[in-house]
């Protein structure tokens, strides 16, 4: 039985084990996938652990997958990111990033293009990173907003985009195709709005990587009319691709999916 796992801070209410455990089920494998606790400065001797007692794969999440620079050899992806979100034991520790990834296929699947398409991406954390990264490259003119304009700076010269606070929102968000949240605002019930919802309108499509709950930014936008998605499918595909990075093999997105949907209905009724 391979042991397959994930490190973050908190972790308690991480959706992975649920994903994860349905995906190796269908794809017949001897494996479990469990949220271990693992705190900022921790995450050397954690990893190592790991290793030493034969672990199949890791996944990092908030506040790990920039220390995991340091600690794990990265490979060019998450070296050009700057970020780790999946660890593999198969050659050495190699750490990789599939957060760009699965907001990509995320975005694609949901019908929008992305080359020459202008982006607005609001947030500069480990997410927005990947993304900014990923969407850049694939020929996005990227623009980042963030509460701290400083960090905007710093990943918009990173990826070749504009930098821009919050407070320039209301000019931006108007000529902008893509909008993305890449904050964790929306996250807990009660949040503030991210954006002013008047200022979106159909035509536009409006991705909330936020994934445990429907937000006011996405409730917004169907009411402008514009293309929304959450943050399932991102997560979802990004999974797959660790698992197909640990095992060389095809993960059974559908089968996440379910799982993912299944488990945050059942806390949304209280039950997890
Ligand atoms: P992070 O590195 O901690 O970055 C957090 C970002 O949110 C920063 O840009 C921060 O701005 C901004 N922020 C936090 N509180 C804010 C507030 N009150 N007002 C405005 N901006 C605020 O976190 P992360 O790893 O990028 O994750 C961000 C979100 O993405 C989380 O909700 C996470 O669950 C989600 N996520 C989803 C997926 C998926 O697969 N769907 C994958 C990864 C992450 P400052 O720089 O100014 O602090």
């Amino acid at each position: 039985m391979k042991i397959y796992g994930i490190f973050g801070d908190p972790i308690g209410h991480s959706l992975s084990p649920a994903m994860h455990s349905a995906a190796f089920e269908v794809m017949g494998l001897e494996a479990c996938y469990h949220a271990f606790l693992v705190q900022k400065g921790s995450l050397r001797d954690a990893v190592l652990g790991a290793k030493a007692m034969g672990f199949g794969g890791l996944n990092l999440t908030i506040p790990l997958k920039e220390e995991a620079l340091r600690v794990v050899q990265p490979d060019d992806l998450a070296l050009a990111i700057g970020a780790v979100n999946t660890v593999s034991f198969c050659h050495g520790i190699s750490g990789h990033n599939t957060d760009g990834l699965g907001a990509k296929k995320a975005l694609e699947e949901a019908g929008a293009a992305i080359r020459g398409r202008r982006v607005l991406i609001i947030g500069a954390g480990g997410a927005a990173r990947a993304l900014a990264y990923t969407l850049a490259r694939d020929g996005a003119y990227v623009s980042i907003a963030n509460r701290s304009r400083a960090r905007a700076a710093d990943l918009a010269g990173h990826v070749g985009g504009s930098a821009f606070g919050l407070d320039e929102l209301e000019r931006l968000v108007p000529g902008s195709d893509i909008i993305i949240n890449a904050t964790s605002v929306g996250m807990k019930d009660g949040d503030p709005r991210v954006l002013d919802g008047e200022l979106l309108r159909r035509g536009q499509m409006v991705f909330d990587i936020v994934y445990n709950r429907e937000t006011e930014l996405l409730k917004d936008a169907a009411r402008a009319g514009a293309g929304t998605l959450d943050g399932v499918m991102m997560l979802v595909y990004q999974g797959a691709e660790a698992i197909r990075i640990w095992t060389g093999r095809d993960a059974p997105a559908d089968a996440m999916e379910q799982a993912v949907r299944k488990a945050l209905a059942a806390r949304a009724r209280g039950q997890a």
